[in-house]
């Protein structure tokens, strides 16, 4: 007899798959080997089966195909979540999104795009609009929209336009829902919440509206400083000042540097430094707050070359390339190549005391942990974030370290979990479980990522 597979595969002739060794192991993985907690708990899972579908229609047939076979699906769009979010603990079908990637419009203020669209590619068919995205993961290049919807949070922008889930963020979102005749949802509002950042439990995400910023002529720095706190300072104070338009303010802990290779010419042995991109035109405003925190640039781009080195059209020699892959997540990328050992956690420093937590960070930790700053701009305060380099030794260490952050009044979101329950990133009380039970009343997506469903319908079922 045919397996569930066979009968699914047989369904969805015409459309492109891959069920290759290669393919298949490409497909399945993410980056959660950023954490050696997940890396024991992840590696070697996969998929049966991958397609890569091309339109909504296409979409719907794999849907159907999935909800009449009950074979499990997981959405996949650049791979590049951290949490093994897009990694199939159950086998089955991945829907590599990355084909579906049309513009359905843009226009000043507004873009609307399928899901499956790159962020960069996004960011260059905006650029003749005078429009950008407001902010993009540092994983610019590879993430899709999508992706940054259902499994991402901030990133450069994020210091004037805050976090994925503040309200303003995304305008709506269309979905589609997994059953044998599947039905196109748009969300809007608050409703959002349901998918956001719900790891494509709930729901295919087919299109994503958001706001889109006027464009402006990004330059990039690179500042030192006397020491950590120094830069922290200058960090907050240029993101309060609210005149000077800016995408991104990226503090760094000395001892971070020598993990960025391509940065070694422009950083001075233990100083701290801090990254940023200011419109052009202010550029030299802003060297007056640097001045004023006794700060040394050692490093100038113009904006027409930082734009051409990201939009690929300019390839420099052996140069840092754009300076935003060096922040956010990507300093753990840079770190772990050098030093396998290291890790990662994901805190916040609430304002009004951020400074203050921030020091007392600094000194708590100061061995194991390489703190370095994403300053961002939510609901009129500035909050800074970060994604510390921890050197690993044991769980129970970095369990401790996050105890005692949290005891201290700083925000915790556990980046080594891949259960949506755990991670603690967004108490949002939004009802995803009620929404899955509309949209994926077979349970298939992404099965063992949302915790609250299983236990819910096993009730349900008693
Ligand atoms: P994927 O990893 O493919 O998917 C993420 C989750 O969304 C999965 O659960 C998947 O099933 C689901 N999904 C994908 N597409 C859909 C869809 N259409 N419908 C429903 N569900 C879907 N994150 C940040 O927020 N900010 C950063 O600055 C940042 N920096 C990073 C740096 C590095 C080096 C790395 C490795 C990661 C970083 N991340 C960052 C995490 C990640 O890159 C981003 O969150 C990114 O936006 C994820 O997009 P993706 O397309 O790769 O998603």
């Amino acid at each position: 007899p045919l397996s569930a597979l066979d009968r699914l595969r047989a369904d969805l002739a015409g459309i492109a798959l891959a069920d290759d060794q290669a393919s298949i192991r490409m497909a399945s993985r993410d980056f959660f080997w950023f954490s050696p907690i997940l890396k024991v708990e992840l590696d070697g899972k996969h998929a049966d089966l991958v397609a890569m579908p091309r339109s909504k229609d296409e979409l719907a047939r794999i849907a159907a195909a999935c909800a009449r076979h009950r074979v499990p699906l997981t959405i996949r769009g650049g791979g590049t979540g951290n949490y093994g979010q897009a990694v199939p603990l159950a086998g089955g079908l991945i829907v590599d999104m990355r084909k579906f990637d049309r513009m359905v419009f843009a226009r000043r203020g507004a873009a609307r795009f399928e899901a499956g669209a790159n962020m960069l590619d996004i960011d260059k068919a905006l650029d003749p609009h005078g429009q950008e995205l407001r902010f993009h993961p540092s994983t610019r290049a590879q993430a899709t929209l999508g992706g940054f919807v259902a499994g991402g949070a901030a990133g450069a922008g994020s210091c004037t336009w805050g976090q994925i889930d503040n309200l303003g963020a995304v305008t709506a979102l269309e979905v589609m829902t997994v059953e044998a005749e599947p039905k196109l949802i748009e969300l809007r509002g608050n409703d959002i919440l349901k998918v956001m950042h719900a790891y494509g439990v709930n729901g295919i995400i087919t299109e994503v509206e958001v706001p889109t910023a006027p464009a402006h002529d990004w330059a990039e720095r690179i500042v030192t400083f006397d020491n950590f706190m120094a830069a922290a300072r200058f960090g907050q104070a240029f993101t309060e000042c609210d005149g000077l338009a800016k995408k991104l303010v990226s503090i760094h802990d000395p001892r971070i540097g020598p993990y960025l290779r391509r940065l070694q010419p422009y950083l001075d042995k233990d100083r701290a430094f801090a990254v940023l991109m200011i419109s052009e035109p202010q550029a030299d405003t802003l060297d007056l707050l640097i001045a004023d925190h006794a700060g040394k640039v050692t490093f100038r781009r113009g904006a027409e070359e930082a734009k051409a080195v990201a939009f690929g059209t300019h390839k420099e020699r052996g140069g840092p390339g754009p300076l935003y892959e060096y922040t956010w997540n990507h300093t753990t990328l840079h770190a772990m190549k050098m030093d396998p050992s290291i890790t990662y956690l994901q805190l916040r420093y609430p304002p009004p005391d951020s400074l203050k937590l921030i020091a007392w960070a600094e000194q708590q930790f100061h061995d194991d942990v390489y703190l370095h700053l994403e300053f961002q701009r939510r609901h009129g305060q500035v909050v800074p974030s970060s994604l510390p380099l921890v050197k690993y030794t044991t769980r129970e260490r970095l369990e401790r370290i996050m105890a005692e952050a949290t005891a201290a009044g700083i925000q915790v979101s556990n980046p080594h979990t891949y259960v949506l329950n755990n991670a603690g990133w967004k108490q949002i009380k939004a009802p995803q479980p009620e929404f899955k039970r509309l949209a994926d009343p077979h349970g298939l997506m992404n099965p063992g990522k949302l915790l609250g469903w299983e236990a819910a319908s096993q009730e349900a079922a008693e």
